[in-house]
């Protein structure tokens, strides 16, 4: 029986209670995670304990359900402050997800801070939510948007990066792991060329949390932010991780209660970090559940989940190597589980039915990630991505199902 840390994969398995059912009177082979991952019992759990047992709203309230909720709120802030290694809880800010934390940057500090002329960096493989707010933002201050090429496994070409820097440089925001291709990403070299030039610099960890450690203090990132729902958590839950420095500097994002200290109609002033950020009600219930995801996966342990993880990644990529009809894209030396592929004349969405009459979910089309499409010159890939809960067996019915596939168009 395979084991991961101190875990069986059965016993794993079992605490993904959505895995256990057919589809289409097949077993479920859930390959779709780099779109959202599957939620532990721990976490679904979590959600309905808090409404059943201490639903109050948070911050101001001095009875017992009020304190209870604040004080479970408030602990997932120190996980995540731990789980990133920041300094303190004031750098945690919770969003909606990676989509809103980096609205909030660029519609804060690229607001006030960017002048025209000025210039923000990206990469080719952006997810639009890492494209459309820098390209509003550079719209409205005049700024120029500059995209860092990548080479044909889909690793950006360092030597381009460092041609574009300047004293004009602004802002530098990269995607730590792409979802469409899997590359991770050199982020430590990038933060330190960025700030050699003086350039803040924004990760997008949305696809790197699950697999990889991550350490904000020892990275030098001055943004980094993640959503829940990738991470065994959550949807509509996120991060936004800051250094102190900058946010202090950042106005708000969205006015409205708890971000204030005081209101009176001449003037108002703004809380303290984080709550600064943080207006209005907020997703208290998820906030909490983020923490029990990600206690969870501390328990596995991600160096041991990322380990196998891998093994899925290389056994799938041998496998579907098999296929002549297969070309895969994304084929950086350094890349997580995800295995992205086109078939010569087959489309993606053609693919990703067949598979699913088999029951096994794949994701198809452009990934949120249209230009990074235009660099390959193609409309979209199939994409498997793997978690911890995934097997070498349900590889096997993947590779059975592409054949189905070629049957079925040819
Ligand atoms: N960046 C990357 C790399 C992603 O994979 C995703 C989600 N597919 C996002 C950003 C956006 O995340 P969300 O939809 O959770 O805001």
């Amino acid at each position: 029986m395979k084991t991961i840390g101190d875990f069986t994969i059965e016993s794993i398995r079992n605490d993904f209670p959505i895995l256990n059912q057919k589809i289409n009177g097949k077993n479920l082979v859930y390959f779709d995670n780099a779109a959202t991952t599957q939620k532990p019992t721990a976490v679904i759990n979590s959600i309905s304990d808090y409404y059943n047992n201490y639903n109050a709203n948070i911050h101001r309230g001095i009875h017992t359900l009020a304190e209870k909720a604040t004080a479970e709120y408030e602990l997932t802030r120190t996980c995540i402050k731990d789980f990133l290694n920041a300094e303190s809880n004031e750098q945690i800010i919770f969003t909606r997800g990676v989509t809103e934390s980096i609205n909030l940057v660029a519609r804060s500090y690229g607001a006030t801070f960017l002048k025209p002329n000025d210039e923000v960096i990206i990469s080719t493989m952006e997810h639009h939510s890492n494209i459309v707010p820098w390209q509003m933002i550079c719209e409205e201050k005049g700024a120029i948007l500059r995209i860092i090429p990548i080479n044909d496994k889909g690793e950006i070409i360092m030597s381009e990066f460092q041609n574009l820097l300047s004293n004009k440089t602004k802002i530098v925001s990269i995607v730590h792991v792409s979802n469409a291709l899997g590359t991770i990403n050199p982020i430590e070299e990038i933060i330190e060329k960025a700030h050699k030039v003086g350039a803040v610099v924004l990760i997008d960890g949305a696809q790197s949390v699950s697999h990889l450690e991550i350490d904000v203090q020892a990275l030098d990132a001055d943004f980094f932010v993640f959503s829940g729902h990738k991470l065994f958590c959550p949807t509509g839950i996120g991060v936004l991780y800051g250094k102190k420095e900058i946010l202090e500097k950042m106005p708000p994002y969205q006015g409205g209660g708890e971000m204030i200290k005081d209101v009176s109609f001449e003037k108002t002033t703004y809380n303290e970090l984080p709550y600064k950020f943080e207006a209005g009600t907020p997703n208290i219930a998820d906030t909490i559940a983020l923490r029990k995801g990600i206690e969870y996966l501390l328990r596995i342990g991600r160096k041991n989940t990322a380990a196998y993880e891998n093994e899925l990644l290389l056994y799938c990529t041998q496998k579907l190597s098999e296929y002549k009809e297969i070309t895969f894209i994304g084929t950086a030396e350094k890349k997580v589980s995800v295995c992205s592929f086109i078939m010569q004349g087959i489309h993606p969405q053609d693919i990703g039915m067949i598979l699913d009459s088999e029951g096994i979910a794949i994701r198809t089309g452009h990934h949120c990630t249209q230009p990074l499409m235009q660099r390959f010159n193609i409309p979209g890939t199939a994409r498997a991505s793997f978690a911890f809960y995934n097997t070498f067996e349900e590889i096997d019915k993947l590779y059975e199902g592409i054949k189905k596939v070629i049957r079925m168009t040819s």
